[in-house]
């Protein structure tokens, strides 16, 4: 397996570079119920280690070859913050990209090391999972390794907030039976409320996973996503499963009372309202009674005039 792959091309991200620190095999200090790689025991170090050289290779090779890279997206069969080298991997990767920028997707198990935190600054985007603010339900989610402690996570991700002046995302994967109950939403939610990432990103079992695990319908994390508080940026980022959704028919004033609860993406918009509501929502563009709001890639609409904290 290589240790370069891609490029995807990604609605958010533009044509992204994936670099996986662990191309030979799973790695990882959590065994997530909805993992799509093999079950492993959850590990608290990586035993096969590439040299950063030999990293820096690959990356300097994929980007001569591929001239149109928006970002480098460090990954790995795995979690990527257990590499070992990888302050000195990032002071390599400054060093080549150029105006390419840098996404890093972690599990947050290490974000309380401050030598970790410090290395994540350095990424224009840094993506965090967080599936439960509660232990019982990361424990039954991630089973994670016993050196991994939730309250410190939580902990060190407001640390990170402080020192970080890059993107930061959470993403939260839904679970049917799992941390897809009001009590664990609400949790998080309160937890979210004091951390106040740029945006978090609810999915769900998109892939198929390893255990015997379901993911929920569409209809249900757009349920969810209603249980946030409205000033955080919430976006469903699975399409999956939304045979069970029909659009609706929304008034002018279902469209702005809809918004100004939760401001929704044009995707939302599309899979939410019938023609003749979109009809109007386009209206009140034009009339500049909605207004649209860039953030990390993705547009959200708001009623004009109604502010939304970051
Ligand atoms: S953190 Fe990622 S790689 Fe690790 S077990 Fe969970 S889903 Fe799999």
């Amino acid at each position: 397996m290589g240790i370069i792959f891609g490029p995807i091309a990604s609605r958010r991200f533009g044509k992204s570079l994936g670099i996986d620190l662990s191309p030979g095999g799973k790695q990882c200090n959590f065994d997530c119920v909805y993992c799509e790689l093999t079950p492993a025991k959850p590990l608290d170090h990586y035993d096969k280690v590439l040299p950063p050289e030999e990293i820096l290779d690959a990356v300097r090779e994929g980007l001569a070859r591929h001239d149109d890279i928006d970002v480098l997206t460090m990954t790995a069969n795995g979690e990527p913050t257990l590499y070992p080298h990888l302050a000195e991997l990032m002071e390599g990767i400054d060093a080549l990209r150029g105006s390419t920028r840098t996404l890093i997707l972690s599990n947050a198990s290490t974000i309380d090391h401050e030598d970790i935190r410090r290395v994540l600054c350095r990424f224009d985007t840094v993506k965090l999972s967080l599936d439960c603010a509660t232990v019982p339900c990361f424990k039954r989610i991630d089973r994670p390794h016993p050196t991994v402690n939730l309250e410190r996570i939580k902990e060190g991700m407001l640390a990170f907030r402080k020192e970080y002046s890059g993107n930061l995302i959470v993403e939260i994967l839904v679970v049917e039976g799992i941390n897809d109950k009001e009590r664990e939403i609400e949790a998080l939610d309160e937890y979210l409320r004091l951390l106040r990432p740029e945006r978090i990103d609810l999915g769900t079992i998109d892939r198929p996973p390893t255990y015997r695990v379901r993911p929920v319908p569409y209809s249900r994390l757009r349920e969810l996503s209603l249980s946030f508080d409205p000033s955080l940026h919430v976006h469903i980022s699975s399409r999956k499963d939304i045979s069970d959704l029909l659009p609706s028919s929304y008034s002018e004033e279902e469209i702005l009372e809809t918004l100004s609860k939760r401001p929704l993406t044009r995707e939302d918009i599309d899979l939410l309202m019938d023609e003749e509501s979109r009809e109007r929502f386009r209206k009140l563009l034009d009339e500049d009674r909605i207004s649209s709001l860039e953030n990390n890639g993705v547009i959200f609409y708001k009623p004009s005039g109604k502010t939304i904290d970051n």
